[in-house]
């Protein structure tokens, strides 16, 4: 696939991409967007970085613009995620298109979301809650949407947004293609496509983006007493945009205020701020009215900021998994950046776990063992009706890790 024009998109498509010198399709969208635009079901195992808004997208509008009736929902599981898809979205109609694009999502001001219905939206963009919240309201009517993408499904399950999707699903047409997009398909995202998808073509993606790019690695074995020390050192020897990964909302904070009083300035966001705090922080470190900005792993996927050149995780995150999408919010689009860790002994052994998944990833006809062995373990236990504690052990802590990621958020 050379270039766009295998596709047959319309004409305004085609200045768009061409305006956002998108020349050549990435994987995820030569392999998903014939289907797509064909109305056929999707489910892609592709992450941020893949592509894969513009995948889902641009086979939405050419549909919007070619046929009668078409009507697109996507959801996402953050608000900083759908404000990305919603404006990469304006990019694609562009601009006097006549269609109307809906964002609606919690902590933003439910006037300016009535305004944009009464509008008629050909395409909402959206998180779980808020989309509940105007239906229940009677504010919003889904009925006729007959494009449904469900973007980062396993992160949405992972925050615990299940039941929210079911009843959107339900107020949806009953004639729908759907799309799911997945950055994993653990055993619970295939049972989710059972309910959802309809015989659909299946995406995967052959190598890992993050780690095919150009991400340099240094790790930095330490102690817990002389972690800030080493960081303030490396601070003082990088130069662009750089993002600090910690585990909690607390010490994003805590950090910031240190950093204060050694007069390096920087910003923190976390997943108790007010919204429109969390998207002036964003939007400022955007613009590059500041150099650094402390998050936790809220800010590990999705965040597409093309001019960060550093990730510096001063902690591990939690599971192994969150530690490629926080060092994939560098080296954006080819360019190349840097992935710091501090690694304390504590620590030593989700370091050990990370560096097997780094291995694993790196190797892609082995790619999927690592879900592959995931997924058994957990066929294995869940199968297991004899080893009924195991059982137990492994749900319970299955489900308080899905409460501590919230908490840590
Ligand atoms: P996504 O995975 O959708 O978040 O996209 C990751 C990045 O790739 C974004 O900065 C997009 O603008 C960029 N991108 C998506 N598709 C293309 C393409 N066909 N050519 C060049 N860049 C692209």
């Amino acid at each position: 696939m050379e270039n766009f024009d295998k596709f047959n998109l319309s004409s305004d498509i085609k200045k768009s991409l061409k305006n956002l010198r998108f020349t050549k399709p990435t994987e995820v969208q030569s392999k998903t967007i014939p289907f797509a635009i064909a109305k056929q079901d999707i489910l892609a195992s592709a992450e941020t970085g893949s592509g894969k808004t513009a995948a889902y997208l641009i086979p939405l509008i050419q549909q919007i613009k070619t046929k009668q009736n078409v009507l697109g929902i996507i959801l996402t599981p953050t608000r900083e995620l759908a404000q990305q898809v919603a404006d990469v979205a304006k990019l694609l109609v562009g601009y006097k298109s006549g269609i109307n694009i809906a964002l609606l999502v919690g902590g933003s001001s439910m006037n300016i979301q009535l305004d944009q219905l009464k509008k008629r939206p050909k395409i909402i963009v959206g998180t779980p809650g808020r989309i509940n919240d105007l239906i229940s309201r009677g504010s919003l009517s889904l009925r006729n949407f007959n494009f449904f993408v469900l973007d980062e499904a396993d992160r949405m399950l992972d925050m615990g947004f299940g039941v929210q999707v079911d009843k959107i699903v339900n107020n949806l047409s009953k004639s729908k293609q759907t799309l799911l997009f997945s950055a994993t398909l653990p055993k619970e995202i295939i049972q989710l496509s059972k309910k959802y998808l309809s015989n659909p073509k299946r995406v995967d993606i052959e190598e890992n983006n993050v780690i095919k790019s150009q991400i340099k690695q240094k790790i930095i074995n330490t102690k817990t007493e002389e972690k800030y020390s080493k960081l303030i050192d490396e601070l003082s020897v990088r130069n662009g945009s750089i993002l600090i990964f910690v585990r909690t909302k607390y010490a994003t904070e805590k950090l910031k205020k240190r950093l204060i009083k050694d007069k390096i300035k920087s910003s923190a966001m976390h997943g108790d701020l007010r919204q429109n705090k969390r998207d002036r922080i964003l939007e400022n470190f955007r613009k590059e009215r500041f150099r650094i900005l402390i998050a936790t792993d809220i800010a590990s996927r999705g965040l597409d900021i093309p001019h960060i050149e550093h990730v510096i995780n001063y902690d591990l995150p939690q599971i192994p998994e969150d530690f490629v999408h926080r060092i994939g919010r560098t080296a954006r689009s080819g360019s190349v950046g840097e992935a710091l860790s501090l690694v304390t002994k504590n620590q030593s052994k989700m370091w050990k776990s990370i560096e097997k998944l780094l291995d694993q990833l790196k190797k892609p006809n082995k790619k999927n063992k690592h879900e592959d062995t995931k997924q058994k373990n957990y066929e294995k236990i869940e199968n297991n009706s004899d080893n009924k504690s195991v059982k137990k052990r492994y749900r319970k802590r299955k489900k308080s890790r899905s409460k501590s990621r919230k908490y840590h958020r």
